[in-house]
């Protein structure tokens, strides 16, 4: 099997550049994240290794793309940040696309994420209808339909009857929609497609350095194959963006997989006026992610 390699000084200066100003911002880090974030270049790490290649439809060897090291993200002046009053990440279930489009963003949104189980691209000619522009914007919406296990086999039941559009505002096919079973290889390749594209909402471009959630990928199985969490260098990019210790960070997503759903606390966004229901939340396939969370954890606290 073959990998992307690159040299400790490649990743080192990736991570901390050489810009005098951002190597001062990085030693100002208390000693533990420097030790973790350090973790990328340490030859040998068991937390952070190299992306691998399986095959030529891999995204990295059929998609390339000039890589993006911390300072070239951090210098973007283009690239979306939270600000005080919009620092809000809404993620809406959409059942009736049309007016999702129509609502207006909150005001206090950084970004308003639509989650749908509908397959948006039944045909390989509607994909520009949701395409990568309105990230930009700060608003997506993605599919998870095609993660269930039975979208591939000739059963498949969400498979829709009739393919005629009246218009291009017409989405009636969508009505009365297949719902898969809400399993915990869903629930993970899911949360992985929606930490990726906010990921690029804010400014993070498809990571070349180490395994790692912002890697591109290409197909299902490559999908599968990237980690749920970001390598030292994006995580460097989204602390930078977002600002948070990254002890409190991995605490919480821990929480979040010890929660049991029905215990979850019941918050209500501001502007939501729809009911909150209590979803099934399986995440026996998060366990080997939550034991890697708590070395990051253990390196932190060391
Ligand atoms: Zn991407
Ligand atoms: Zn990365």
């Amino acid at each position: 099997m073959q990998t992307v390699g690159h040299s400790e000084h490649t990743l080192k200066t990736a991570l901390i550049s050489k810009n005098p100003e951002l190597v001062k911002q990085y030693e100002q880090l208390d000693p533990g994240e420097q030790r973790l974030l350090n973790e990328a270049f340490r030859p040998c790490s068991d937390l952070f290794g190299p992306i691998t290649l399986h095959s030529p439809s891999d995204w990295i060897i059929s998609h390339p793309e000039t890589p993006q090291d911390f300072e070239q993200f951090f210098s973007n002046l283009h690239r979306k940040s939270p600000s005080p009053g919009k620092q809000t990440i809404y993620i809406q279930c959409i059942g009736q696309i049309l007016t999702f489009l129509k609502k207006k963003k909150p005001e206090d949104a950084f970004c308003v994420v639509g989650v749908t189980m509908i397959d948006l691209y039944p045909r390989e000619s509607w994909n520009f209808v949701f395409g990568q522009a309105s990230l930009t914007e700060g608003v997506g919406i993605f599919s998870f339909a095609r993660y269930g296990t039975d979208f591939y086999s000739s059963h498949y039941k969400g498979k829709l009857k009739k393919l005629e559009r009246k218009s291009s505002s017409d989405y009636s096919v969508f009505n009365d929609y297949y719902l898969p079973e809400a399993t915990s290889v869903l629930l993970l390749r899911s949360c992985k497609t929606l930490t990726h594209e906010i990921g690029h909402i804010f400014g993070l471009r498809h990571c070349q350095w180490l395994a790692c959630l912002m890697q591109g990928s290409n197909h299902l199985e490559e999908a599968d194959r990237r980690p749920l969490d970001l390598c030292p260098i994006c995580l460097r990019k989204l602390q930078s963006a977002v600002g948070f210790r990254l002890r409190d960070r991995y605490k919480a997503l821990v929480r979040w997989i010890d929660a049991e759903s029905t215990d979850t606390p019941r918050v209500t966004p501001k502007h939501s006026r729809e009911e909150l229901v209590t979803l099934p939340k399986p995440v026996e396939a998060f366990k080997e992610w939550k034991e890697w969370v708590t070395r990051c954890l253990a390196v932190l606290q060391k």
